[in-house]
C-alpha cells in the first residue's frame, strides 16, 4: 500500500521536472553574490512581492531570524503571537542570537492578534522597558487566511506607533491563492516578508526574505554570521524558480482536497473538525484515543501529525491525490465507528 503522508507539506519530494531544472541550473559562488540563479530568484520574488531586494536562506526559521536580527537591536522587543512559529517553534532564536525579547500575545480564533491588545503591550519609551520595535504576523495561520482589512489596520497601527511590521509568510502563496488575489495584495502592508519554497510549493530547500535594500544588506551579514552563506546554491534556487513557475496555481488543488477531507470527517462520532481555508485540517480527537488512532493509521499506511494534545493535523500537498484523500477519510471513518 502506498504511504499517504499528511503530517506536513514539508514532506514533498522534488518532481522529475524540478530535478531537471536543478541539473540545468547556472551556478556561481553565492557568498560572493555571483550565483546567477540565486540572484534571479531573489530579484523575481522582490519584483513580484513589491520589495527592493530579496535574500535566499536555507530555511524559513533562518529567514525569520535574519529579519528579527536586522530590524531589532539588543534590548529591543517584538510583539508576536503566543502560538506563532517565530515565537514558539524557532528555538527562541531571536533571544539566543540577538538578545531580542519577545512579547507574546494570545491569538484570536481567526489567527489575528487583537490590535487593542497589541497597542496595550507596546512599552513606553522609558529606561525600565525593552524598546518595542516590531510586530510579527503569520499568514496563513493554521490553515486560515488573515483578513486583508486586518493587515491594513495592523500596518496603520504600526505607522502610528513607529513600529515595523514583519510577515512570516511561510505559506504566503496559499493565502493569496485561497483569497484569489496576487500575493502582493498581502505583502504590500509589510516592511519585510519571509516566504518558504519548501512547503506546499514543493522545493527541497529554501526560503527568501524580502525587504528594503538596506534591510537585505544587513540580513546578508547576519546570514553569514549564522552560517547560512551557501556557495553554488543555484541548484536549490532553480528548484524554487521551478516551483514558482509551476506549483503556485495548483495550491488550489491542495485547498480543494483539504476541503474534501474536512467535509468527509465532519460529523464522525468523537471527531471535531475546525474551519479552515487552505491546506490544513485540524481535528480534535479525545486524548485517550490518540494512541489507538496512531495504531489504526499506521496499519492503513497513513501518517498524520499526532502529538501530545488532542488536536491532530492533516496537511494536503503536491504528493497527496484524490485517492489519498478518499483512503484517509475511509480509514478515519472506520476508526470513528
Ligand atoms: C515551516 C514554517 C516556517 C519555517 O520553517 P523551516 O522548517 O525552518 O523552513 C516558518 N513559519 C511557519 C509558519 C512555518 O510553517
Amino acid at each position: 500500500m502506498n504511504l499517504i503522508d499528511l503530517r506536513s507539506d514539508t514532506v514533498t519530494r522534488p518532481t522529475a521536472a524540478m530535478r531537471e531544472a536543478m541539473l540545468r541550473a547556472e551556478v556561481g559562488d553565492d557568498v560572493y553574490g555571483e550565483d546567477p540563479t540565486v540572484n534571479a530568484l531573489q530579484q523575481r520574488l522582490a519584483d513580484e512581492l513589491g520589495f527592493e531586494a530579496g535574500l535566499f536562506a536555507p530555511s524559513g526559521t533562518q529567514a525569520n531570524l535574519l529579519a528579527l536580527l536586522s530590524h531589532c537591536q539588543r534590548g529591543d522587543e517584538y510583539i508576536v503571537g503566543m502560538d506563532a512559529h517565530t515565537y514558539k517553534y524557532e528555538g527562541g532564536g531571536a533571544a539566543v542570537f540577538g538578545s531580542i525579547q519577545p512579547q507574546p500575545v494570545l491569538h484570536a480564533g481567526d489567527g489575528t492578534l487583537p490590535l487593542d491588545v497589541v497597542e496595550q503591550v507596546i512599552k513606553p519609551r522609558d529606561p525600565h522597558f525593552a524598546r518595542t520595535r516590531l510586530l510579527c504576523l503569520e499568514d496563513t495561520w493554521h490553515g486560515r487566511v488573515l483578513p486583508r482589512d486586518y493587515l491594513r489596520d495592523a500596518r496603520a497601527l504600526c505607522d502610528r506607533q513607529g513600529l515595523l511590521l514583519h510577515l512570516d509568510g511561510a505559506r504566503l502563496f496559499n493565502a493569496a491563492v485561497a483569497d484569489g488575489v496576487p500575493a502582493r495584495e498581502v505583502t504590500r502592508h509589510f516592511h519585510s516578508v519571509s516566504v518558504c519554497l519548501s512547503k506546499g510549493l514543493g522545493a527541497p530547500v529554501g526560503s527568501v526574505l524580502l525587504g528594503t535594500r538596506a534591510l537585505i544588506d544587513e540580513a546578508t551579514r547576519w546570514r553569514k554570521v549564522a552560517g547560512g552563506g551557501m556557495r553554488q546554491a543555484g541548484m536549490l534556487a532553480a528548484a524554487c524558480i521551478h516551483a514558482l513557475d509551476h506549483h503556485v496555481a495548483r495550491l488550489a488543488d491542495d485547498h480543494r482536497r483539504a476541503q474534501a477531507l474536512a467535509q468527509g470527517l465532519r460529523g464522525l462520532p468523537g471527531l471535531s473538525v475546525a474551519a479552515q481555508h487552505t491546506n490544513m485540517v485540524f481535528v480534535d480527537v479525545p486524548q485517550e484515543r490518540l494512541a489507538a488512532l496512531k495504531q489504526a493509521m499506521d496499519a492503513a499506511s497513513i501518517r498524520l501529525s499526532i502529538g501530545y494534545t488532542p488536536r491532530i493535523r492533516l496537511v494536503t500537498h503536491l504528493d497527496v491525490d484524490d485517492e489519498g484523500v478518499r483512503r484517509t477519510i475511509d480509514a478515519l471513518r472506520q476508526f470513528a465507528a
